[in-house]
């Protein structure tokens, strides 16, 4: 591992978390995707997580969203806290459908392959979500909108179709669109994978400006240079397992992710 980047400041991060899971415990039929996950993400700070695939990084991201639903474990997000549990007849409780729309509000994820919505323009995408889940005025979605696009470059295509614009521009609609949420998470699942290789950079550079502004950050990422120069502090995810966890440097040199990060070197 080459060590071309500074070392991360940690004088962007406050030590409040902005975000808790606790012992989250996930099943997929007999599999158990997630066994016991505990992590927590100070307020303002970017936490990445790295891993084989198959190890748990999206199902992860997807239980913080509450896009699936943890069988047990407790998540807090800002001043919002669910416990999980699972009743006698094995049907998973701990969330009611309020709960889960201020919960919704509070947490934006960007996906490895965009999930714009094709039939929207670009500006469609990026209003619907904050009208339909928080209730905003069309006018009001649409001045946010506007100022989230003009911050990833795409302010000018505020008219276009999903299938006109490149992969690099559709995944930076897709910050935008999450941007447009306020959220006081963001989510990022392989932001990058699904993108030509000169398309990389102009999302990295988004998300290291949305990380300099002190956003607070999960990444799941192959990018290792660029997990190291970011983020703050570092997950290790083996097998539903956290492995290894701490700063960049930390992981970097724990013998029980050597081997993984080897080939990235
Ligand atoms: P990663 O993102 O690290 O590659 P995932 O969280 O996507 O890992 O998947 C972890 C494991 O859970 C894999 O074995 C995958 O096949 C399984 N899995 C993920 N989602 C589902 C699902 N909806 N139904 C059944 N199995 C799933
Ligand atoms: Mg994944």
């Amino acid at each position: 591992m080459t060590s071309s980047f500074p070392p991360v400041s940690s004088s962007r991060a406050t030590t409040a978390p902005a975000v808790v899971a606790n012992h989250l415990i996930k099943h997929f039929g007999d599999l158990e995707v997630l066994k016991g996950v505990s992590l927590e993400v100070p307020e303002g700070s970017v936490t990445s997580i790295i891993g084989a695939s198959g190890s748990g990084k999206s199902t992860l991201l997807r239980c913080m969203n509450l896009l699936e639903r943890p069988d047990q474990g407790e998540l807090g997000i800002a001043d919002e806290a669910i416990r999980f549990t699972r009743n006698p007849q094995g049907d998973i409780t701990g969330l009611d459908r309020r709960q889960l729309q201020r919960l919704r509000a509070k947490v934006a994820m960007v996906f490895q392959q965009f999930n714009l919505w094709p039939h929207l323009t670009v500006l469609g995408n990026v209003i619907e979500a904050p009208m339909r889940v928080k209730g905003l005025s069309r006018k009001r979605a649409t001045a946010l909108g506007e100022h989230y696009l003009a911050r990833v470059g795409m302010a000018d295509r505020r008219d276009a179709y999903p299938a006109f614009l490149s992969g690099g521009q559709q995944q930076r609609v897709a910050i935008a669109r999450a941007l447009t949420m306020e959220p006081r998470l963001l989510l990022f699942d392989e932001p990058t994978s699904a993108l030509d290789p000169e398309r990389v950079n102009e999302v990295l550079g988004v998300i290291r400006g949305l990380a300099d502004e002190g956003r607070t950050m999960l990444l799941v990422t192959h990018e290792m240079h660029f997990a190291r120069e970011v983020s703050d502090q570092l997950v290790y995810l083996d097998q539903g397992r956290i492995a290894a966890e701490g700063t960049p440097e930390e992981v970097f040199d724990d013998p029980r992710c050597r081997q993984f990060m080897a080939p990235a070197a």
